[in-house]
């Protein structure tokens, strides 16, 4: 199986991000998190490590708005000649506002602050000098799996780094700056059908508000709960899509403490949906953040529950594009997604 991978991941590494409460803690979604994978990925014999191929700005463009990319790219150096104190020691500081945008008024303000309170929805997705450079490394992991399974016929794997699939059209948010499987859906849709399955923890609002109006792409996540999770809200059940897309989204929303039962119980129902829109093309979002433990999530999704969710996506037997998203029980990180993976060598 072909595993795309650039250590350019390595450039965006902030020194901190906000947490509820206002605390200031290191940056949970780290690059120890890829070494934990490397490892994982070493010790297997199925596996080829390969780099990503340079897709452009295109088919990012064809998902996300031309000013926040704009802005993604040039925020820190505009940073850094704001607050000439930053530029002292850069890699103790990151980018960040404080003021967000009321989503009720369309205006995209001119100056860097007001921009990056429009662009960015939260505190966890910090800006540093590497970071527009690793979101494009990560999105052109994502488009050569979509590629791969086009012209391989065999699944993929994406070790993206940052993750994406909290990013939408026009905002950064819970670690996510590009939204790389909507990236490789879209790259995809002009080949064919394509099915959007997101079983990271948390709900995927990016991929949602970027497919929500479109028939041609279904999109199911299923996650905590917005109730009481991240992203609070967006990922509610009666969110079934708008348009041409109504009846093309379904999420489905789980309780706190959701076990390797409960989590296979509602996995056959989105296989169900998948298997009647009969698409050419699955695209996974993958989190290991279900997992028992994990420091961001509240399911208690075993190894060999891993062992079975991977199982029943491959029997639907589609060409897969698997995408690295979240999952921060970074011990148990490699081990998980290789005990998924396996199920998907040719
Ligand atoms: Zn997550």
């Amino acid at each position: 199986m072909k595993i795309f991978y650039s250590e350019t991941h390595r450039k965006h590494q902030p020194p901190f991000e906000v947490f509820d409460g206002g605390k200031r803690v290191p940056y949970l979604e780290n690059t120890d998190r890829m070494d934990r994978i490397l490892t994982a990925i070493e010790k297997t014999d199925w596996t080829e490590l390969t780099p990503p191929a340079d897709f452009g700005l295109d088919p990012i463009l064809a998902v996300h708005d031309s000013g926040y990319i704009a802005f993604l790219e040039s925020a820190w150096r505009e940073w850094l000649i704001l607050d000439p104190e930053v530029s002292s020691s850069p890699e103790q500081n990151a980018f960040l506002p404080a003021t967000f945008a009321l989503r009720r008024n369309p205006r995209v303000p001119s100056t860097l602050l007001g921009k990056a309170g429009y662009y960015i929805m939260d505190l966890s997705a910090c800006i540093v000098a590497g970071t527009y450079e690793a979101i494009l490394s990560s999105a052109n992991c994502a488009l050569s799996a979509a590629k791969s399974v086009i012209s391989d016929r065999s699944s993929a794997f994406a070790l993206c780094r940052p993750p994406g699939h909290h990013a939408g059209k026009d905002y950064a948010g819970g670690y996510c700056f590009i939204n790389n499987s909507s990236v490789a859906a879209n790259w995809l849709s002009a080949k064919g059908k394509v099915a959007i399955l997101d079983i990271d923890y948390h709900a995927g609002n990016g991929t949602q508000d970027i497919f929500y109006e479109r028939s041609d792409v279904l999109t199911i996540s299923l996650h905590g709960d917005p109730d009481f999770e991240y992203p609070h809200f967006i990922g509610y059940a009666d969110e079934t899509g708008a348009g041409a897309g109504l009846g093309f989204h379904r999420n489905f929303p789980l309780p706190k403490g959701t076990g390797d039962e409960g989590y296979l119980s509602a996995l056959d129902e989105a296989l169900k949906l998948i298997r009647d829109f009969a698409p050419n093309y699955l695209v996974v979002p993958t989190g290991m953040d279900t997992f028992d433990g994990d420091p961001l999530g509240t399911f208690k999704v075993t190894r060999a529950g891993f062992a079975e969710i991977g199982k029943r996506i491959a029997a639907l037997g589609l060409p897969t594009a698997i995408i690295m998203e979240g999952g921060y029980a970074n011990a148990a990180l490699g081990e998980n997604i290789v005990t998924l993976l396996e199920n998907f060598k040719s």
